[in-house]
């Protein structure tokens, strides 16, 4: 069988490294040249909607996406002369932030208060509705921390009107959560859902550094499920799709979904009996979903703007490196690895490898 993906990103190239074992065979498109994916099969540099390659993609069994911003109505088209899945219009939910706060809102998936914003009346009236501090995003094109800008004092707003504003945005109350974790479910086209465990995530300037899923079963894990099987099932949807989420004061707010593979999620390549990478492959195929349980704890570190030293890793026991092959350039996403250990303590060995922020986060693994 051959899957095309649109999309040649780490996230292409690690579908590509659970698919080529089941003797599944790889067709990337991406517009960059350098795309990570390219070496793991056939590669075709183009852009997302360039008629030739979707004619290419068109030729393969499955359709799939690395990337939630290729065009939805290419993806509709190429819909109609193969399988696609996740759909277009499951891609077309999340593109823009408005359209999925509303859908939430729709399947009473608790979130944080929120407004449109296009014009510059509609900011000072959302900072008076929803109270300082705000965080403003663009509605489309936005990740990683990219296209935000938080307001915390009346004279922000200027600030970020000038720096952000004049394309269609929304305004969001700022959640002092107690932590972030995120919920990664696989559902089949026959409607099977299976859940990982709930992944405990660590942002800093917008960007995941650390997941880790944890032994103990979390007491919000049952609410998280039921969260992210209400919108799989109202998407009607085929393969990975990963729910983020605010905890705070015991419940437990939506901020966005993302329909693909998830980096929150990465761990599960060595940490869970099947991965995600392969679950979604598994779905996407028609093929019997693996089992999603962990093995143990594990912790994934993300490895941002360069790559560190493999020597000072490699050494751990039970350590598993992924260099993507990406050139270094701040605030890309360039590898990460995945320590797995007998007890969330024994993730205190990488802190002489981390910074400040992220050694205080393991330290409050170990001491929970
Ligand atoms: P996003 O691009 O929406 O996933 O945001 C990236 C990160 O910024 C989140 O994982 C949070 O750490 C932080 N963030 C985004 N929105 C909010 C919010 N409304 N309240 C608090 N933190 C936020």
């Amino acid at each position: 069988m051959k899957v095309g993906i649109l999309g040649g990103g780490q996230l292409a190239r690690m579908l590509a490294e659970a698919g080529l074992p089941l003797g599944l065979k790889f067709l990337t498109v991406d517009p960059k040249a350098d795309a990570c994916a390219a070496s793991l099969g056939e590669f075709i540099q183009a852009s997302y909607d360039d008629p030739a390659a979707l004619d290419r993609l068109a030729g393969c069994d499955r359709v799939t996406c690395d990337f939630e911003n290729v065009p939805a109505e290419a993806l509709a088209a190429l819909a109609r002369r193969v399988r696609v899945a996740p759909s277009a219009s499951a891609l077309a939910a999340a593109q823009d932030r408005l359209v999925e706060k509303d859908r939430f809102a729709r399947l009473g998936i608790p979130t944080p208060g929120y407004r449109a914003v296009d014009q510059r009346p509609d900011l000072a009236a959302a900072a008076a509705e929803l109270g300082l501090p705000l965080v403003l995003k663009t509605r489309r094109m936005g990740y990683d921390g990219k296209g935000q800008f938080v307001l915390r004092q009346p004279e922000d707003l200027e600030l970020a009107w000038r720096e952000i504003g004049g394309e269609p945005l929304i305004a969001e109350q700022w959640v002092a959560f107690d932590h972030e974790c995120a919920i990664t479910a696989v559902r089949s086209a026959t409607g099977e859902l299976r859940c990982w465990p709930l992944s405990r995530t660590w942002h800093r300037e917008g960007m995941l550094r650390l997941a880790a899923s944890l032994p103990e079963v979390h007491p919000l894990t049952a609410a998280a499920r039921d969260l992210v099987a209400r919108l799989a099932e109202d998407l009607d949807y085929v393969g990975c799709l990963t729910l983020e989420l605010f905890a705070v004061e015991g419940r437990l707010l939506a901020n966005e979904f993302a329909p693909r593979v998830h980096n929150s999620a990465h761990w599960s390549i060595e940490g869970a009996a099947c991965s995600q990478f392969e679950n979604h492959l598994r779905a996407v195929c028609d093929w019997p979903l693996g089992a999603t349980s962990a093995r143990g704890p594990a912790l994934m570190v993300n490895f941002i703007g360069e790559m560190p030293q493999s020597h000072d890793w490699l050494g751990l026991p039970d350590l598993h490196w992924h260099d993507y092959g990406k050139l270094p350039r701040a605030g890309r996403k360039v590898g990460h690895a995945t320590l797995l250990a007998d007890r969330p303590a024994d993730f205190l060995r990488l802190s002489p490898l981390l910074g400040s922020a992220e050694a205080q986060a393991l330290a409050s693994i170990a001491a929970a």
